[in-house]
């Protein structure tokens, strides 16, 4: 499948769709009286939300203002995720519950996109089932959502769009809207070629195609100059990034921890098969760039991670975490695994627990395996019964839960920078924000420090010292003891 170079001139129908697009709503604005809104709600990782982004600021651009409240906008789309069945579930769900508004409305417009587009069944499912959506498109469309609005608004039937050709846009083209004040999601590639037997990326992603260097840098240092203090480098595989001048993806932390003005530089995600020495040397001697790594397992079974098609074992898993544990010694470790994938035995399982104890992730994502339609797991003997699942599930949980509130401990007494995230969810006066290792901090802010007429989420993007005072499972709590 040839991968899709998308350059200015391509995109001259767009352009002609976002100006119709443009007078419609404003005509419809007229009709209504009111101002056109749009709702886009995100399902998923980190690359599904910046995808949302580049649509809100796409329907900014035609002239729509972000809804507020719970009441349905003129325009709804739900950017999906496909890695689970629950996330399928939720969507269904969602768009059970805005039926009545669909139907009592003729100008509402609602639209489904992201990787639940790219099977199937979900495509069949939508229409059959909810025909007053009124467009379907996938996620390497996206720079063309646009020309599918346009299209769907004038065509006043179901419009499907779902082609599995690999585009690569030049993301500064395409209009964004960033949520984040001090924060800023970059993707440098899209897609991946692994084909973990679980996963249904590679199949709504496509293969792996990577943006130009110089375009990334150019966008990195418009985001410096905006002052955005933090950005994360996002890709299915952030670590398998090649450059079209065979430029990898230590080239991009370098060229990154350059740029002035940021404190903080992330990435996301990595596979142990592509994280290289040089990749942890360049964290240990860069100042901003994240003293965290987040290094999918799966699983500690050299027979599992071979059926899983991961092709790395134990012993090369460990190489890094110990080479990375000695190079960055404050920093944290967090991980991915998944319990019950199919054939694994209770020996397998204790082989995870105990390179879960070995690694002592300070954090960890755990899923209990969830059959993807159209992946080789899903087909595979030996599927695992609901109820050893769970019970593997609690005993790793708890393992881990007990490492995280360990990691969270040995930080109390000390002292950090913190970036500060705004308001804590917990309580209006105390705030929360991120350490350079990723442990999430709730602290307060003495009177002392307080800046007259600021409320919490005045603070957001600020730098600050925070003496660490208790710990909780996934948090720390301390205090302000400097603001920078
Ligand atoms: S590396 Fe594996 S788990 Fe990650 S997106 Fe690719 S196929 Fe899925």
């Amino acid at each position: 499948m040839a991968i899709i170079k998308v350059g200015k001139d391509d995109l001259k129908t767009r352009d002609s769709a976002l100006l119709e697009l443009r007078e419609y709503f404003s005509g419809l604005e007229a009709a209504k009286g009111r101002q056109i809104t749009f709702s886009v709600r995100t399902y998923g990782c980190q690359l599904n939300e910046s995808d949302s982004e580049k649509l809100c600021g796409m329907l900014e651009s035609m002239g729509l203002k972000e809804h507020e409240g719970e009441s349905a906008a003129d325009v709804t789309i739900f950017n999906t995720c496909a890695v689970r069945e629950n996330a399928e579930d939720r969507l269904f769900g969602n768009l059970g519950i805005i039926k009545s508004d669909a139907k009592n409305d003729k100008d509402m417009i609602v639209a489904v996109c992201g990787c639940m587009t790219m099977v199937e069944k979900n495509v069949d499912k939508i229409r059959k089932s909810f025909p007053y959506v009124d467009l379907v498109f996938d996620p390497q469309h996206l720079h063309l959502f646009p020309v599918y609005l346009r299209d769907s608004i004038r065509r006043k039937k179901q419009l499907v769009n779902i082609s599995a050709d690999d585009y690569i846009v030049d993301d500064s083209l395409v209009p964004i809207s960033r949520k984040r004040k001090f924060r800023a999601l970059v993707p440098i590639m899209y897609g991946c070629n692994n084909f973990c037997t679980y996963c249904i990326v590679p199949y709504a992603r496509g293969r792996e195609r990577s943006r130009e260097l110089s375009e990334i840098i150019d966008e990195l240092q418009i985001l410096a100059d905006q002052g955005y203090k933090e950005v994360m480098l996002l890709g299915q595989n952030v670590n398998s990034y090649k450059g079209s001048n065979g430029e990898k993806f230590p080239d991009i932390l370098k060229a990154a921890s350059e740029i002035k003005g940021f404190s903080r530089i992330r990435f996301m995600s990595s596979h142990p098969k592509d994280v290289s020495d040089e990749i942890v040397e360049i964290m240990a001697s860069s100042p901003n760039i994240e003293k965290h790594l987040h290094l999918p397992l799966q699983s500690g079974s050299d027979r599992i991670l071979k059926l899983m098609n991961r092709p790395y074992d134990r012993s090369d898993y460990l190489k890094t975490v110990h080479y990375f544990r000695k190079l960055v010694p404050e920093g944290s470790l967090s991980t991915d695994i998944i319990v019950g994938f199919p054939g694994e035995t209770e020996e397998d399982f204790k082989e995870t627990l105990s390179i879960v104890k070995e690694c002592a992730f300070d954090s960890a994502f755990t899923f209990q395996y969830s059959p993807r339609p159209g992946t080789k797991a899903a087909s595979m003997e030996d599927q695992i019964p609901h109820d050893i699942v769970t019970e593997r599930f609690g005993r790793l949980l708890e393992l881990q839960n007990d490492l995280a509130h360990k990691s969270n401990l040995a930080k109390v007494g000390k002292t950090e920078e913190i970036l500060i995230e705004g308001q804590s969810s917990t309580a209006p006066d105390i705030l929360t924000g991120r350490t350079m290792s990723n442990h999430l901090v709730n602290f307060t802010i003495p009177d002392a420090l307080k800046i007259p007429g600021k409320t919490s989420d005045d603070y957001e993007g600020m730098l600050c010292d925070v003496k660490f005072t208790g710990a909780r499972p996934y948090s720390v709590d301390g205090e302000m003891v400097k603001l920078k």
